[in-house]
């Protein structure tokens, strides 16, 4: 394939101090930009190879000092890090909701260059859909400069369990029109790079690890509540997607053993009685058949009681299934996504409330509940952190 780009001199050269170059430049594309040190910690080199390492290759063009990120857009951070020159290439990262695709671009160090969001049709299907991504991300490269073959790899994220074999999603998702499509294998095979597909709560959980308010932080989980409730988790440093890649199904925890029948066929579910259709659902009654979230979460704001009453309600069933959750890996951060955090404490509040009913005390006392730091954005930008550590890296072996 044509590449338009300068590519970064490559840190060639045999013995260990290629070795170390390719390593430290490998690390940088997965990772985004580290200091010194933290180099030094993670592969296990001496703090002087590491700062000789570092030296050649800011000399030579391939890392820079502390390069920009997507979420402080350029004020840099107050540590000295270093991160891979920013190149020609760029990766793209695309978000499907059940109304909306949003798709962005960034460069190798992780700088959005252009970020979109177009809406979509109720109960469109993946082959519909495609057709509209591939325009996206064309209409991106050309409002950035780019020229086609300088993207290097796409990150894809769908709202619903995607199983790690197939790259799709299963029966039983919201996205009924998806079910066995693989978005990934034509969006690649049409642009000829590499692309993958991930749940979007984990992408979220991805990109507020990266960039967002889970820096730092070992075991963290994300939850979104929207039409359904599905959560990310990254346990120990690592992104869990479980054996099959559909870890985190949290919205299916049963909690009302004689509960309304789910979409899922089982009774009582959680997202049966904590979701954007059940608080609807409750409110429509008295509030008008079109009732939307936005206005009961506005309503929340200006002290509606009936509004206040359902969010909160809803909050507190979230809190229960969180808290089975929090049993079992102890997250030292839960960070909650979906419309329901625009209501803010009277959400928060609420899940806290219903964590500390059901957790053990410990649990419960330790994890910090706060809303993601990257708001609607954090799937997208996860998108992008997927086809960065696909995309090959400058520099990479070859
Ligand atoms: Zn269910």
């Amino acid at each position: 394939m044509a590449r338009t780009e300068a590519t970064t001199p490559a840190p060639s050269g045999t013995g260990p101090r290629g070795r170390n170059q390719r390593a430290v430049v490998r690390l940088l594309g997965e990772r985004g930009a580290l200091s010194r040190a933290a180099i030094a910690r993670t592969l296990e080199l001496s703090p002087t190879t590491v700062a000789g390492i570092v030296a050649d290759l800011v000399a030579d063009g391939t890392l820079v000092e502390n390069p920009a990120d997507p979420v402080t857009r350029g004020r840099g951070r107050p540590a000295r890090t270093f991160g891979l020159a920013p190149q020609g290439g760029v990766v793209g990262g695309v978000d499907v909701g059940r109304t909306h695709v949003r798709a962005a671009l960034a460069t190798a160090d992780g700088q959005v260059v252009a970020e979109r969001e177009v809406p979509l049709p109720l109960g469109h299907s993946g082959p519909e859909t495609t057709p509209i991504v591939l325009d996206l991300l064309a209409d991106l490269l050309e409002a950035s400069g780019r020229a086609p073959g300088d993207l290097r790899a796409v990150g894809l994220g769908l709202p619903g369990p995607v199983e790690r074999s197939s790259q799709t999603v299963g029966p039983g998702t919201i996205l009924s029109g998806w079910v066995g499509y693989d978005m990934a294998r034509e969006v690649g095979a049409r642009l000829g790079v590499p692309a993958a597909t991930d749940n979007d709560a984990n992408l979220a959980v991805l990109a507020e690890s990266r960039w967002g308010a889970a820096r730092g932080v070992r075991n963290a989980v994300y939850v979104k509540i929207s039409t359904g409730i599905g959560a990310g988790m990254v346990l120990d440093g690592h992104l869990h997607r479980g054996f099959g890649g559909t870890a985190g199904e949290l919205g299916h925890s049963p909690l009302e053993p004689a509960g309304a029948v789910c979409r899922c066929g089982n009774r009582g579910c959680l997202e049966t009685v904590a979701s954007v259709p059940s608080a609807l659902e409750l409110l429509r009654p008295t509030l008008g058949p079109d009732l939307t979230i936005d206005q009961v979460i506005e309503a929340c704001g200006a002290g509606d009681p009936a509004c206040r009453r359902v969010i909160e309600d809803v909050g507190r069933h979230v809190g229960r299934g969180v808290a089975l959750l929090a049993n079992l890996v102890d997250p030292e951060l839960i960070l909650l996504g979906g419309p329901f955090v625009r209501a803010g404490e009277a959400f928060l509040g609420a899940v806290r409330t219903g964590l500390r009913r059901d957790a053990i005390p410990s649990v419960a006392a330790r994890a910090r509940v706060e809303r993601g730091l990257l708001g609607d954005r954090a799937a997208v930008l996860g998108a992008l952190a997927l086809a960065l550590e696909s995309a090959p890296l400058p520099g990479g072996t070859g």
